[in-house]
């Protein structure tokens, strides 16, 4: 048995006024320390985290991870069981919103406001009626992006995709623009104006005359440079390796050439196209295939705010929280500063309590009833224990197993499935960007403070 003392948690959670995690820099994601008892639960199998502190409060619900999931799960619940119903809602980083970041940095005495993961609405043209009414009511007006995106941007600087080779690969540092291809890059206005041919632009990839053919056969490859007969392509690619088409369909062997199509899938799949079938490196965009992302005309890249979805996540935030900022919709938000001690107020029906690891998850004693389930937390290197009537699991599926103790056997080896792999995303905030503009290399520009210059 742990030891365990009792106390309310009126106190607990409070942030001073100048925590304020968007204009933190460095690693922000998963920043340092915030997996530490994870990784010891998951990992090391750690159980015992010392005296906890028992807290008496009961909530109706509690939920655990803090992104755009558990956001919206509190909401929805609120709105179907009453404003009245107390929610408490875990997430083991430093901000809330998951994936779903903003960062804000101050260069030169300006604010620019970018967005650390998440970035897009996808598709709200095809998103349920549910989502629609969310956005509704939180104040996401996907109708403003029309005129609000500055659609011409990349057009009227002339930027595009390059690629840069590097000197260690290569033997030269160069960029080389992307040549012309006749399905746009899916993001809005940086469609391709390259007027160079995929042959033209291989001329230029620093590789021997022999590589530059071999480039060049898998820019022009594709499904038609595999002879087998149309019926049996389908099992055909679904059979074999995308490095046994590049190498003995198509002749590669430079070495260079193969490190480039083993990482062009990188970012969609999370795994080198070496392990891969032909089916599935073509369903990630793997080099030679069209990119797993094109321009679609219904559901155009431009539905996303200065901060990404961080945008969403902070309306959510507000109108479960009112008094955290000063906005009466989405867009008003963007320029909002949120005051982080309004998260966890005793006050609030609504808490959100971040810096807190959930390591484990039961049913109350009786296993009959389940209208009791304690959920233990570490915050601050201390381990506290609520009680809720209700618990909704929106944090990592592949932690469920290692903290829900009592679960069926086939939802925990599902789970056990689940992996994870590292993403890293980088802004920068550069004073000047002359220097990619004369290279007409396209970025994703940092807002500025007067945002509505660019995006009105
Ligand atoms: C770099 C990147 C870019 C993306 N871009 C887009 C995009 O443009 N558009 C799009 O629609 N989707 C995008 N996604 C997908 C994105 O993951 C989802 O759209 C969505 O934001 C996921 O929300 P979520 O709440 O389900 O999960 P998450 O955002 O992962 O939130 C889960 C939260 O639970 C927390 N948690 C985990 N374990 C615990 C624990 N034991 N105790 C307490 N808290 C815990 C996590 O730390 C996290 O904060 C992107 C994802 C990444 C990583």
């Amino acid at each position: 048995m742990l030891p365990f003392a009792c106390r309310s948690d009126a106190v607990l959670g409070s942030l001073t006024p100048s925590y304020y995690p968007p204009s933190l820099t460095g690693l922000r994601g998963s920043h340092p320390g915030s997996n530490t008892h994870s990784h010891a639960r998951a990992w090391a199998g750690k159980s015992d985290w010392g005296s906890t502190t028992k807290l008496d409060n009961v909530y109706d619900l509690i939920v655990v991870g803090g992104g755009i999931s558990g956001l919206a799960a509190a909401y929805f619940y609120q709105q179907k069981h009453g404003k009245d119903k107390k929610v408490l809602i875990l997430d083991n980083h430093d901000d809330f919103g998951g994936h779903a970041k903003r960062n804000e940095h101050t260069i030169d005495g300006e604010l620019r406001i970018g967005y650390g993961g998440s970035q897009s609405i996808v598709e709200p043209k095809h998103a349920s009626k549910a989502v629609h009414a969310l956005f509704q009511d939180i104040g996401v007006d996907t109708g403003r992006f029309n005129t609000a995106y500055n659609k011409d941007f990349y057009k009227r600087h002339n930027l595009g995709a390059v690629t840069y080779f590097n000197k260690a690969t290569f033997g030269q540092d160069k960029i080389v623009k992307h040549p012309y291809c006749n399905y746009p890059n899916y993001i809005e206005g940086m469609i391709m104006h390259s007027k160079l041919s995929n042959d033209a632009a291989v001329q230029q990839v620093p590789l021997s005359d022999k590589g530059k053919q071999q480039l060049l056969r898998v820019l022009n490859g594709g499904l038609h440079a595999i002879d087998v007969p149309k019926e049996q392509l389908k099992d055909y690619i679904r059979a074999n390796s995308y490095f046994d088409y590049l190498k003995n369909t198509l002749g590669v062997d430079d070495p260079a050439i193969l490190k480039m199509a083993r990482n062009s899938s990188l970012d969609w799949a999370s795994s080198g196209t070496d392990v891969m079938s032909i089916a599935k490196a073509k369903s990630t965009g793997a080099m030679g295939f069209k990119p797993k992302s094109v321009y679609d005309e219904d559901n155009p890249y431009i539905y996303h705010f200065p901060d990404g979805n961080a945008g969403v996540a902070r309306a959510l935030v507000k109108k479960m929280v009112p008094k955290i900022a000063v906005g009466r919709n989405a867009e008003e938000l963007v320029l909002s500063k949120f005051n982080y001690d309004e998260l966890d107020k005793s006050s609030n029906a609504v808490r959100i309590r971040l810096n807190s690891t959930v390591v484990n998850v039961k049913h109350g004693g009786n296993p009959n009833d389940s209208s009791e389930v304690f959920v233990n937390y570490i915050n601050d290197n201390k381990s506290h224990q609520v009680k809720g009537k209700n618990v909704v699991m929106a944090c990592y599926n592949m932690m469920i197993p290692h903290i829900v103790s009592d679960l069926p056997a086939e939802q925990y080896a599902a789970l056990r499935l689940q992996t994870k792999a590292p993403l890293q995303y980088s802004s920068i905030g550069l004073k000047n960007w002359r220097a990619f503009k004369e290279m007409e290399m396209g970025v994703d520009p940092f807002v500025r403070r007067k945002y509505k210059k660019i995006y009105l």
